[in-house]
This record gives C-alpha cells, sequence and structure tokens, in this order.
C-alpha cells in the first residue's frame, strides 16, 4: 500500500518550515524523530486538564492520570508482544535502561572472570555501561567482530560463547551503519549456554515489527523519541522471573511496599524499579505516538522505508566520489557514507545550508568507526514522512558538494 504521504506529512508541524530561506528536508530520524501533532496535543491535554501525580489514588485527576499513565504500558505491551504491562518498565531512554540492567542485573548476577559479549556495531550506550560492570566486579567484555561491510561474524561469536558467559548485549539494528543483526540466531546460541540477551532496541522498534515472545530476548531496552514519542521516556523490557530475581536500581517512592528503618521491603515489577515521580505526561503522549504508528502499521511503515532505502542507494551510489559505509542489504533505513577527499562535517555542513538536515561524525560508536579505519561519516536515516523528492534533493546536494572535489 503506497502511504498518503501528503497527509502523513500534514500531521508533523515541524516538518513545514524553511531553513536558511529552503524547505526542511529533516533526514535525521536516526538520532530522533519528530512528533505528530497528536502527540503535542496529548502533552498539552495532560497538563491542561489531567496534570497529577499518579498511583496514590488520592483524587479524581490522579486517578485520570493513573489509568493514562498505565493505558501506555498496556500499549507498549502490545507493541512489542510483551506476555504482561508488569514487564514493562519506564526510563529515560535507552541509555538508562541499558544501564539499569548493567547495574541491577550485573550487581546479582555477574561476577569475577564471568564474561559478557557485545559486538563491534554497539553504540556507546551497550559499551560502557558494560565497561564499567567489568571494572567494578572483575568481569570480562567480549566483542564480537565484524565484516569489511558491516556485518557480525556469527562463527566467531560462536567461539566467544562458553559457560562464562553471563550476558549477550547487542545492538538489533545499527544506527550508525543500518546492519540489521541476526537477533533470534544469536538469543537462540546464547541460550544454550545459558547466558541472558539484551537487545538495544533503539533504532529496531520504530522500523521492525518485534514480538519479544517469539525472538525469545531477555530483555530490551528502547527510547520513546525514536518512535514519534517524547524526549526523556525510555521503556525496558525484561521478562518477569529475571526482574524479579534483580535488585532495585534506585531506592525511593514508588519502588517500596513497606520502609522502616530497620528494613525496606520492595514493590512489585514494574514499580520496583521506577522510584520517584515518573515522567507521566512524556509516558501519557507517547500512547498517541503508538497509536500514530498503528494508525498507518508497521509493515507498512517498514515497506516505505524500504523503498526509500533502496532509491537513496541508487540515486547516491551513481554519484562520483559517493563512498558508502556498511553495505549490507539487510538494514533499516540508515545510509552512512563518505565522499572522496571529503570530510564529513564538511559535507554535512553543506547540506545543511540547502535544508537537509543529516547527521555526521562517529554517531556515539567510536569503536565502530576505529575498526572501519574512519573518523565519522555522513548518516542520512529516514522515516515514514520522507519521500523520494526529498531524496533527489539529497543526491543532487551531495552530488553538488562532490564534485568540488572529484
Ligand atoms: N543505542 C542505539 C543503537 C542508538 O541509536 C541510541 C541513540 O542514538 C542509543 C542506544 C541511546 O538512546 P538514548 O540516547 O535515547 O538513550
Amino acid at each position: 500500500m503506497a502511504l498518503d504521504l501528503n497527509h502523513i506529512r500534514s500531521l508533523f508541524p515541524v516538518l513545514h518550515q524553511e531553513v536558511y530561506g529552503k524547505p526542511l528536508i529533516y533526514l535525521d530520524n536516526a538520532a530522533t524523530t519528530q512528533k505528530p501533532q497528536a502527540v503535542l496535543d496529548a502533552l498539552s491535554n495532560y497538563y491542561s486538564k489531567d496534570n497529577s501525580n499518579i498511583h496514590r489514588g488520592a483524587h479524581a485527576l490522579a486517578d485520570r492520570a493513573t489509568a493514562y499513565f498505565e493505558e501506555t504500558r498496556e500499549a507498549i505491551k502490545i507493541f512489542i508482544g510483551a506476555k504482561e504491562s508488569a514487564e514493562i518498565i519506564f526510563t529515560k531512554g535507552t541509555t538508562e535502561s541499558i544501564n539499569l540492567v548493567a547495574a541491577t542485573f550485573g550487581r546479582k548476577f555477574i561476577n569475577e572472570g564471568d564474561e559478557i559479549i557485545i559486538s563491534t556495531l554497539e553504540h556507546h550506550s551497550n559499551i560502557v555501561p558494560w565497561q564499567m560492570l567489568c571494572e567494578e566486579k572483575g568481569a570480562i567484555l567480549k566483542v564480537i567482530p565484524i565484516s569489511d561491510s558491516g556485518e557480525i561474524i556469527f562463527e566467531e561469536f560462536e567461539k566467544l560463547l562458553s559457560s562464562k558467559t553471563k550476558m549477550v548485549s547487542v545492538v538489533h539494528a545499527s544506527n550508525a551503519l543500518g546492519t540489521i543483526n541476526p537477533v533470534k540466531e544469536i538469543i537462540q546460541a546464547a541460550h544454550k549456554v545459558g547466558a541472558k540477551v539484551l537487545l538495544d532496541g533503539a533504532q529496531s522498534t520504530s522500523h521492525l515489527d518485534i514480538d519479544v515472545k517469539e525472538l525469545d530476548c531477555d530483555f530490551l531496552a528502547f527510547s520513546a523519541h525514536k518512535l514519534y514519542g517524547p524526549t526523556g521516556l525510555g521503556i525496558l523490557y525484561g521478562k518477569r522471573e529475571i526482574l524479579e530475581a534483580m535488585p532495585p536500581f534506585q531506592g525511593g517512592g514508588e519502588m517500596i511496599k513497606e520502609v522502616t528503618f530497620e528494613k525496606t521491603t520492595y514493590n512489585e515489577i514494574p514499580f520496583k524499579f521506577e522510584a520517584g515521580t515518573p515522567n507521566i505526561g512524556d509516558v501519557i503522549a507517547f500512547k498517541a505516538a503508538l497509536d500514530f504508528i498503528d494508525s498507518i502499521g508497521k509493515k507498512n511503515i517498514k515497506a516505505h522505508e524500504d523503498e526509500l532505502i533502496a532509491y537513496a542507494q541508487e540515486k547516491l551510489s551513481a554519484i562520483k566520489g559517493f563512498i558508502p559505509v556498511g553495505t549490507v542489504k539487510d538494514r533499516v533505513s540508515v545510509i552512512s557514507f563518505g565522499i572522496k577527499d571529503m570530510h564529513p562535517f564538511d559535507v554535512g555542513m553543506m547540506l545543511d545550508s540547502k535544508g537537509i538536515a543529516v547527521r555526521t561524525g562517529h554517531h556515539c560508536t567510536q569503536p565502530l568507526m576505529k575498526r572501519l579505519g574512519l573518523e565519522g561519516t555522513v548518516r542520512a536515516s529516514f522515516s515514514v514522512y520522507n519521500s523520494k523528492k526529498e531524496i533527489d534533493a539529497l543526491a543532487e546536494g551531495v552530488e553538488k558538494i562532490a564534485r568540488i572535489k572529484n
């Protein structure tokens, strides 16, 4: 089904503006997506009609806010195919979700000499928390190597697995190259040695249909702001029995059952991991983002984005001096590239002057860039509201810039 792009674009007020006198072409969706009017309205409605603290059952507003807040949790459960909404924990973002697992699962279940496996493709958020844990516990971090095209080498991953492996934490889809990892196979292999698996779903959740039950991952971390939702809101999915076995993350209100000066008992999941007043307004508004995705359908979004990426590859690869980075076929809608003899930052600046927003640099994947022998790349990333016309403008811009040196 071809999407009604005019209609979809009309739902996103931010897209209708000029920068430097040129119509904005927003191709930085892997960094964050724009928000439909329904999300902005939901935020405004919450603060103008329902603002109240939740889960305290104190009065009508508190009841309403609590009901809306929990509706979002239920919607997320359905969105990722979790068994129950208690397995959905609200955090600040993917980063905090991964830190939560490293800090709590790690504190209890990872000891000296144990091993944690990540991959060369990881975002810093899925490297540093594990490094910190390894330093604290004397555990060992192992890294799955990748091929020059940007795919993990599965046989090398299998060689790293052993009874010492306690956690495999890998990105589902790379933010820098777009590579989609074979996560089902990774999970099956990791489970065979008794390791748990965390998927960094920051990029995959917006593009791929995800069913955590079918994947059988133990954890999934992702961010609302990459899914047309507000910033500062993340989600951690975890299997009930694992979450129950983990100690709490932070101490404070909400996460307790009973407090005495002698001993505190903890609340049930998910509240055990949600200390303090949560990001109520943004959680409530995120439901509108999920409704927006549902109204179009994940499959239709993916088909549209696949068409855009194929079109962009065709147009850009015809340009003299264009150097693709990461050449795997199975990818989310991210295209990373360089221009011969030009610094990515300069290319990005020149595109910006044409109203085209892309990202340049290491994309928080410095070890990946080092492996590829690059300082950084130019990254264009597409979303449901992008069009072939915008890709024509990108290709025209890149062509003109490349001509300076090629
Ligand atoms: N992991 C990946 C693959 C990402 O792309 C990002 C954000 O760009 C993150 C983790 C961190 O997400 P956040 O900054 O929303 O916590």
